[in-house]
């Protein structure tokens, strides 16, 4: 088949891939001039590094990123645990893979490069696609009609133009942004670290390895802020905020000492929204495209990098007409779930509830040690909680 593939994202490169390797002829459109990815660190799961070793992406992706065994979150006021989540209870080789977007997108996009049937054309703003029964064209901003395929598929990611998604924006967003991991800091290196005040304050540090073009070892830091809370921080000055920081968290200094400019820090708001059909005719969404969440529970780019493993599979042996509602039963109880606990949990980290931190203290986190729950928890962070991709 010819597919366009709208977003040269984690799920759009990982589809194109995987689908190249089918024998379809693949298009890729991206909105940037040349590729590049946007953001700062995240954490892929075991469940995606599957997905990227099937890819033949995950060495590269483990050259650059740096293994994360434990994440920890300390209540800053009493230093009580929070958060405590031991990625080897389940799989003594388990672990997170903490990684820069730019060194992940740079290894999906290598592995791009080893297939032939992939064309990128950058410099395209996707605005709209006209289908008909058989085929799908594909228009840009600059009124260019590409086309036409035998399958669109979106993954243009949290602002997608194609998506019918209705998506409720979160209370809570966070700042974001990248420094030097410094040499006199005592925070380990396998470990991503956050401090809380009640819920209204989180600030965290994830050390995410090296980028394509800068070997030091890098961390991600990130400081929790209301969604409409960036332009008053802006105006309180860098000063003001790293002192209430460091305040809260001292070990930070060395980091924050780094952030000379605001334009270091990047706003990312957050939204939650589920497609009920994630496809229609012949355009099919994946990614952030179907399903928008908070990253409190870290599974976004694993969900697109699953999406495009099951979407692949559904085709691989099936006309689309059958094989897109396959991919969407395939994917329909694992994106339910980790939708639904990511929306239980994310108020009790991320929001201004008096109530919820208390009840995350008192109870959840105390019920949360006891025997098998420990177990249950790392299962639910490594995105193996229920079968990710059901059997077609
Ligand atoms: C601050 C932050 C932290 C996160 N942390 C984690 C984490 O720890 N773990 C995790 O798994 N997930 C995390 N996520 C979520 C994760 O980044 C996303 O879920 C994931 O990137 C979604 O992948 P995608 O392929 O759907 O879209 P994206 O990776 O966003 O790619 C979309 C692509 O589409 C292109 N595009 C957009 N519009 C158009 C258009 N009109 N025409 C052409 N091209 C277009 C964009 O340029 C981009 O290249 C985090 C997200 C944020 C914001």
């Amino acid at each position: 088949m010819r597919i366009a593939i709208i977003g040269a994202g984690i799920g759009g490169l990982a589809a194109a891939s995987l689908l190249a390797d089918q024998g379809h002829e693949i298009t890729i459109f991206d909105q940037f001039d040349t590729p590049k990815p946007v953001g700062s660190g995240l954490v892929i799961q075991p469940v995606g590094q599957a997905v990227l070793a099937e890819i033949g992406a995950l060495d590269q992706a483990l050259t650059y990123g740096n293994r994360v065994t434990h994440m920890l979150g300390i209540e800053a006021n009493n230093g009580a645990r929070v958060l405590d989540v031991h990625y080897d209870l389940v799989d003594p080789d388990a672990y997170g893979l903490a990684i820069h977007r730019a060194a992940l997108f740079d290894a999906l996009w290598q592995a791009t490069q080893t297939r032939n049937r992939i064309t990128l054309i950058a410099n395209s703003d996707v605005t709209s696609i006209r289908q008909d029964p058989d085929s799908v064209e594909v228009f840009t901003a600059n009124h260019t009609v590409h086309g036409p395929y035998d399958l669109a598929i979106d993954s243009s990611g949290a602002g997608s133009p194609l998506s019918p998604i209705r998506c409720k924006p979160l209370g809570y967003g966070a700042i974001w942004g990248t420094v030097d991991w410094p040499e006199n800091t005592d925070l380990p290196k396998h470990h991503l670290s956050q401090r809380y005040v009640a819920a209204s304050h989180m600030i965290g540090a994830l050390p995410i390895g090296t980028l394509p073009d800068d070997a030091n070892f890098k961390a991600a830091i990130f400081w929790s802020l209301p969604s409409d809370g960036y332009s008053s921080w802006q105006n309180a000055g860098l000063d003001a905020w790293k002192a209430e920081a460091t305040a809260l968290w001292p070990a930070l200094t060395p980091f924050l000492d780094q952030i000379t400019d605001p334009d270091q820090m990047t706003m990312a708001r957050y939204s939650h929204g589920t497609l009920k059909r994630p496809y229609n005719k012949r355009l099919v969404h994946i990614g952030d495209a179907a399903h928008r969440a908070s990253p409190q529970l870290g599974q976004g780019a694993n969900m697109a990098l699953l999406d495009a493993l099951a979407l692949s599979r559904a085709l691989n042996s099936r006309p689309v007409e059958h094989a897109l509602p396959a991919y969407a039963r395939a994917r329909r109880l694992h994106t339910k779930i980790y939708q639904a606990m990511s929306w239980a949990f994310t108020p009790m980290y991320q929001s201004d509830s008096k109530i919820l931190p208390i009840l995350r203290d008192r109870v959840l986190f105390p019920a949360s040690q006891i025997p098998p729950v420990p177990r249950i928890l790392t299962r639910l962070v490594c995105g193996t909680m229920v079968p990710p991709v059901q059997r077609l």
